[in-house]
């Protein structure tokens, strides 16, 4: 059997991602001979403890860092600070400390100035997730053929990069590296944005008066039952990273206002050919998916 990467793994946050990170070292092993796991409340760690996915659970995030060789970030990117803040006298020389979070430029503000002399910081974003939150949602197959792609800042110890990516290739991923702003850019148009537009287009049902409403949730066809879907997801989680991947994610929303007012109007002047063409590209990317298997 393969050799686990690390002695002591801290999870600093164990819902859907923490909890399926912690069920690949159970159930694969070669991640880490124990996992620690933290939660900002007694009930998700008695969940955890019910759950066997962890060998030791603390509710003080100091504690679950002492001694670890790793230590993930694994609660919404808002809670990031208070937490690096807590735990950084904490942490161990030689540590790597990483995290799961959905924005990137906003945890090396937020973390990087935090991390102690001998530390060594590689921020980290797997792309795989679903709408469900909490240890029960984890899974071990979460990780498998997603990307997850690495933010090193520049000076990074390469030994410490690469036993994060190799951490992510036995989770089942393929790992990419990217700067932080590229990241936070395209994330906010295939993720951020989607997400946006789901709320907004529930919002927009739920404000419907009366009988339309009604039959909005009765006859709900495939279209709006795949936003709400998406819109299911955590709010406290969204919150945090539309608020943390600000500027790409409204650039983002002003392109597609710009385009859904061009098929706007395309549709009031009949631009049969227009409408036509765009609903082709949607088909190609779909097909462009399906051929990259991350559909
Ligand atoms: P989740 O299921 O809601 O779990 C969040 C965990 O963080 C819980 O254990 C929670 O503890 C803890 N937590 C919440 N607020 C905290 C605080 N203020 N201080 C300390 N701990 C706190 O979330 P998730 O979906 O696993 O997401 C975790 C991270 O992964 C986020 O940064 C997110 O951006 C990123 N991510 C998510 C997805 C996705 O699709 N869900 C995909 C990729 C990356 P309690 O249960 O005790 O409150």
């Amino acid at each position: 059997m393969t050799e686990p990467l690390f002695r002591r793994l801290a999870l600093l946050g164990i819902g859907l991602v923490g909890s399926s990170i912690a069920r690949v070292a159970r159930e694969r092993g070669g991640l880490a001979d124990e996992v620690v796991a933290n939660a900002r409340t007694e009930a998700t760690l008695a969940r955890v403890r019910a759950l066997g996915i962890a060998d030791r659970t603390e509710l003080d995030p100091t504690r679950a860092v002492e001694g670890a060789d790793c230590v993930i970030l694994c609660a919404p990117v808002g809670a990031y600070a208070a937490l690096a803040q807590a735990t950084a006298p904490h942490l161990a020389p030689g540590c790597i400390l990483t995290d799961v979070g959905s924005t990137k430029q906003s945890v090396i503000r937020d973390v990087g100035p935090l991390v102690p002399e001998g530390v060594h910081f590689v921020p980290a974003h797997p792309l795989a997730g679903t709408e469900y939150s909490g240890p029960d949602a984890g899974f071990s197959t979460l990780f498998d053929g997603r990307w997850c792609l690495l933010t090193p800042p520049p000076g990074t110890d390469p030994d410490a990069v690469e036993r994060v990516a190799e951490f992510w290739r036995r989770c089942g991923s393929m790992v990419s590296t990217m700067e932080p702003d590229h990241h936070d850019r395209v994330l906010a148009i295939v993720s951020h944005l989607p997400h946006l537009i789901a709320f907004t287009i529930c919002g927009t049902a739920d404000d419907l008066e009366g009988e339309s409403r009604q039959e909005v949730l009765q006859f709900a066809a495939s279209g709006f039952r795949d936003f709400t879907r998406i819109a299911a997801s955590d709010p406290v989680m969204w919150r945090d990273v539309f608020l943390n991947n600000r500027e790409a994610l409204l650039e983002m929303l002003a392109r597609f206002t710009e385009d859904a007012q061009a098929m706007a109007r395309a549709v009031r002047w009949g631009d049969a050919t227009y409408i036509e063409d765009r609903i082709l590209r949607g088909r190609k990317i779909r097909q462009s998916l399906i051929e990259l298997k991350q559909a």
